[in-house]
């Protein structure tokens, strides 16, 4: 069984690492709608409009992957990038260890320019625009932003170099931290304050989805929460003070409607509140 799994993710890595993402955000989405004993038609309202995310997400995602897959390629082929500079890169946990670092602080660098640049926020504040996060907020992502972040990834990958295998074993676990972080089970202040230490946790991501500054700007880690605490953005808040959106688009019934939502990066920009 476990062989045919390993052979199945080796020669079908798009449809396993879907059927993974799939898999998970229902059996999370279930636990949640179990425990927090809510109606189904109110979860289901939120989680109709997110649902539609993914058609625009996936064709664009699944068509510009084949462009980080030959940039790869090619990166390795020709012995380019940055992990050709790190030293004992042959041993494979070197390799994988630094790769994955190095990765990760890309998408660090990715989240920060999101937010910091107008034209691009506008595409990312779709993502903190929905006033409530479970984990269907996880998919909530313009597909403006799909195409960005999938444009951003190439250029990381062709700066730094990963193997193919990197690329997939950093998938794999990007899409664990994403989906966790947007779940609605917090963890407890203890165990938080330990996992905190290096993870991006629920608790730490639903600080950054704060509809006020300076709280959004803070807490940009992708997997690891180091770069937030070496770089000065990490903060904490409490679950009682954590208010979901963001201020300049805070209306309900927009944030509600596909079809508003897609239209945000084309209207004119308003100010986070400082
Ligand atoms: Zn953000
Ligand atoms: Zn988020």
């Amino acid at each position: 069984m476990i062989v045919a799994l390993k052979h199945f993710f080796f020669q079908h890595e798009d449809a396993a690492q879907v059927l993974i993402y799939a898999g998970l955000i229902t059996s999370l989405w279930l636990a949640e709608f179990i425990f927090s004993f809510e109606g189904l038609t109110k979860k289901w309202k939120h989680t109709s409009t997110n649902i539609l995310f993914i058609f625009s997400a996936l064709p664009i995602q699944l068509l510009l992957t084949v462009f980080i897959v030959m940039i790869s390629n090619w990166a390795v082929l020709h012995h380019w990038g940055l992990i050709n500079f790190v030293p004992f890169r042959h041993n494979r946990w070197v390799y994988y260890i630094v790769m994955f670092c190095m990765m990760d602080l890309c998408e660090y660098i990715y989240h920060v320019t999101m937010h910091k640049f107008d034209t691009l926020w506008k595409f990312h504040l779709v993502h903190h625009s929905d006033l409530r996060v479970d984990v269907s907020t996880t998919v909530r992502e313009h597909p403006g932003e799909t195409c960005i972040r999938t444009c951003f990834l190439m250029l990381w990958v062709f700066i730094c170099g990963p193997a193919i295998s990197v690329l997939l074993l950093r998938q794999l676990f990007q899409t664990f931290a994403n989906v966790i972080a947007h779940t609605e089970f917090r963890l407890s202040h203890r165990v938080n304050k330990v996992v905190g230490l290096i993870f991006i946790t629920p608790n730490l991501h639903h600080v950054h989805h704060h509809y006020q500054l300076p709280y959004t700007d803070c807490n940009y880690g992708d997997v690891l929460s180091i770069w937030d605490r070496l770089f000065g953005t990490y903060c904490e808040l409490d679950k009682e003070e954590t208010v979901f959106g963001i201020d300049t688009h805070m209306d309900e019934d927009t944030n509600a409607r596909y079809l508003n939502i897609i239209k945000v990066p084309f209207q004119k920009l308003e100010r986070k509140k400082e």
